[in-house]
């Protein structure tokens, strides 16, 4: 990895500040919202939203600021999801797109309980499972991937952003730069590089290199960029759930130099939280012991390096609070 500027000045600054120090400063989340707020959030699939950033969005709403969240794919590429809710064995085509628009409709109700409007929610409705696929063999439009779940090879009519998109990393690219384009966020949210579900890994990889292409023209935004993490082992299972306690980073996350800012919620924003995660009930159906650990007094956020991070100021960059990672039997 190359070591940028404001890397070295993040760096230094989380060295020089001891533990004592940070512990009254208000985190460098908390710092970025105001009503100028334009928060774009991105979700590998429905429930993502909820589970990494559904108190962050109601306190940027609450604020005065603006959201959005973009959904990926809508999830249909899930056989264990399919074989529970419709009580079959054998999930035909037809099944998984039925799946999708379920859980499409649940992201609806989900997100309106975060309180977004219709109009902040944008599906591009991309392959579930596929993502990785079209970030290392699909890149170009010369050939295009078909989800062997739904047996698509492009999104439906009414997800379609930009005209003749297909599945492959090209048209998925100029599909985020449209959207990104269009709303300029200047605080964005994409899952952590190095979660372990690879729609969700590649995911930030196609939003942070749409952002970097768009920037190349010099006019693209220029947000301040936070990942949040989903899947990592059994974290955060052992660590308990629901309101009262507090989200710890996984132990054995991988880069010691992390910084993981804590986003303290307040008691209507946790409930609200909770709620919005119960909506998503077929995902509920399958894992919600998994869903309801992250309904906590707190949400997690590492300040993505990598993304350069122009969007902060470098007061903002020396308010980052370290956050103790989980104890070790709980890790
Ligand atoms: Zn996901």
């Amino acid at each position: 990895m190359q070591w940028t500027l404001p890397f070295v000045v993040i760096l230094m600054l989380s060295k020089l500040l001891a533990p004592s120090a940070q512990a009254d400063m208000p985190s460098v989340i908390e710092a970025l919202l105001s009503r100028e707020t334009r928060l774009m959030v991105f979700a590998p699939h429905p429930d993502d939203e909820s589970l990494g950033a559904g108190g962050l969005i109601q306190r940027a709403l609450s604020l005065g600021g603006k959201a959005k969240v973009v959904f990926m794919t809508n999830g249909d590429g899930y056989p264990e999801g399919v074989e529970l809710l419709d009580h079959i064995s054998h999930p035909t085509a037809k099944d998984y797109r039925e799946y999708g628009d379920e859980r499409r409709v649940e992201a609806g109700h989900a997100t309106a309980a975060l309180g977004l409007l219709e109009g902040d929610v944008i599906f591009l409705g991309f392959p579930d499972g596929g993502l990785t696929n079209l970030w290392k063999t699909f890149r170009s439009d010369s050939h295009s991937y078909r989800s062997p779940f739904t047996l698509e090879k492009r999104p439906p009519p009414s997800e379609v952003i930009v005209p003749k998109t297909d599945y492959n990393g090209h048209d998925l690219k100029k599909e985020i730069k449209r959207v990104l384009d269009d709303f300029k966020p200047n605080l964005l949210v994409v899952p952590a590089p190095r979660d372990q579900h690879p729609d969700h890994s590649s995911t930030y990889h196609f939003v942070i290199e749409a952002l970097r292409s768009l920037q190349k023209k010099g006019t693209g935004p220029k947000p301040a960029v936070i990942t949040y993490l989903v899947h990592f082992g059994q974290w955060p299972v052992g660590q308990g759930s629901g309101t009262g306690s507090t989200l710890k980073p996984p132990r054995r996350f991988p880069g010691r130099e992390t910084n993981w800012v804590s986003f303290a919620l307040n008691p209507k924003e946790r409930e609200v939280k909770r709620k919005a995660i119960l909506k998503h009930h077929s995902q509920m159906l399958v894992m919600g012991r998994f869903l309801l650990s992250f309904a906590r007094d707190n949400e997690l956020f590492v300040v993505d390096r990598q993304a350069g991070n122009r969007g902060l100021k470098r007061g903002q960059q020396g308010r980052l609070s370290r956050v103790p990672h989980a104890p070790k039997k709980q890790g």
